[in-house]
């Protein structure tokens, strides 16, 4: 066996999937002695990384004693950016939210002074939590438009002007700075698309078992994100899953947010629905507009969704005929009964009997908690990733 797939790093890892959860365990599943698996294992516990699971402790280092990631001993902070508001949270690293607050912001405004108005929430949360910075091991960000995954670039962002090639990590860790104060090198910033993320953590959830599994955001914009053998699917460039912006066959007088005509979000969007509603009389600014009128039962807009749930289940049906998905979740602010209903209707009829015989089409069980809960998991497995966790536990050392 090769020596880096039996360093501390991938001893948590084990652990961390159950895989091997004694040392009697790690021994058969590294072939490692018992003096190198107790070595390993007393650097994890030296960075508080590992613990005895509850009952096991009462027998102390012993061969049977199980072992359990510590997902108390440091926090994350997620930030789930949104066209007009944006949420933040101080999640453990297990996900469990500890400290949440909203707060309306115009993206439009740009990077810098967004970020530094988020961050400016940080302090509160982190006391709510009962955290200090100390703790904070990374922030996780979710962001309504494509991403370069490996720089954290946004890419041409159709409805974040300004947010172009921007490098919000550095920006987002400057802010933190500012606010929380740090001293060292920069807090860990990852970023990703929201959709990705709000399918990585409702496909971990709720899903664990779904190898092919996709998610629709449907918000003011329209976008979806890939999981595949439980790993986020982001193709080669991130564009994958960026179905908003497919160009439907009769819809060409319908513009776009993103300078085109005809695009799915042009027509099926709660901003295109606002829009309808608004012309039909019925005062509607928004999405969260819409959102309010579906709650309320108004029969237009409970119309107009179904039928943007037909005009996104059109383009499903090549989503699922390609992917095979065994879960489909429809998420996002304007995910309800009546866009389930639309997207059903159209997939049933329109794709293939193998392809959905055994797909189930559900509304997100997260909610609106699951773009921050994508965003911590996404620090989480990045920091605690093997060859990542060994380099942490190298510096830890050197201190
Ligand atoms: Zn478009």
């Amino acid at each position: 066996m090769p020596s880096n797939q039996a360093s501390a790093g991938h001893l948590l890892r084990l652990i961390r999937t159950g895989q091997a959860t004694t040392r009697g365990e790690l021994q058969t599943a590294t072939g490692l002695s018992r003096s190198t698996i107790g070595q390993r294992l007393d650097q994890l516990f030296g960075a508080g990384w590992l613990r005895h699971t509850a009952g096991g402790a009462s027998t102390g280092g012993r061969p049977s004693a199980r072992l359990e990631f510590d997902a108390a001993h440091a926090v994350v902070i997620a930030v789930d950016l949104e066209t007009r508001h944006a949420r933040a949270g101080v999640l453990d690293l297990d996900g469990r939210l500890l400290a949440e607050h909203t707060g309306p912001l115009e993206i439009a405004e740009g990077p810098e002074p967004v970020l530094d108005r988020v961050a400016g929430w940080f302090p509160a949360l982190l006391d709510e939590a009962g955290a200090d910075a100390s703790r904070v091991c990374g922030i996780g960000l979710s962001v309504p438009g494509p991403v370069d995954w490996a720089t954290g670039l946004i890419v041409q962002p159709p409805i974040m002007p300004g947010w172009d090639g921007h490098p919000v990590p550095a920006t987002m860790a400057e802010a933190y700075a500012r606010h929380v104060g740090a001293a060292g090198a920069p807090i860990p910033v990852l970023v990703d698309n929201d959709a990705n993320l709000m399918a990585f953590a409702e496909q971990r959830r709720h899903y664990p078992d779904c190898s092919a599994f996709v998610l629709v955001k449907i918000s003011t914009g329209i976008g979806a994100g890939v999981v595949v053998d439980g790993e986020p699917y982001r193709g080669i460039d991130g564009g994958a899953g960026d179905i908003g912006h497919i160009r439907l066959h009769d819809a060409s007088d319908a513009l776009c947010m993103c300078g085109s005509y005809g695009c799915l979000a042009a027509v099926a969007s709660g901003r295109a629905i606002a829009a309808r509603l608004a012309a039909a009389g019925i005062p509607t600014a928004s999405g969260s507009d819409v959102r309010a009128h579906l709650t309320a039962g108004v029969p237009d807009a409970v119309r107009l969704a179904r039928e943007a749930g037909q005009r996104i289940g059109e383009v499903l049906v090549t989503v699922v005929t390609v992917l095979n998905p065994g879960v489909l979740v429809l998420a996002g602010d304007l995910a309800g009964t009546p866009f389930l209903t639309g997207v059903r209707e159209l997939l049933y009829q329109r794709a293939m009997p193998r392809t959905t015989a055994h797909l189930d089409v559900v509304t997100s069980r997260l909610g609106d908690l699951a773009g921050l809960a994508g965003a911590a998991a996404m620090v989480v497995e990045h920091l605690y990733a093997p060859d990542r966790a060994d380099a942490r536990l190298a510096a830890l050392a050197a201190r």
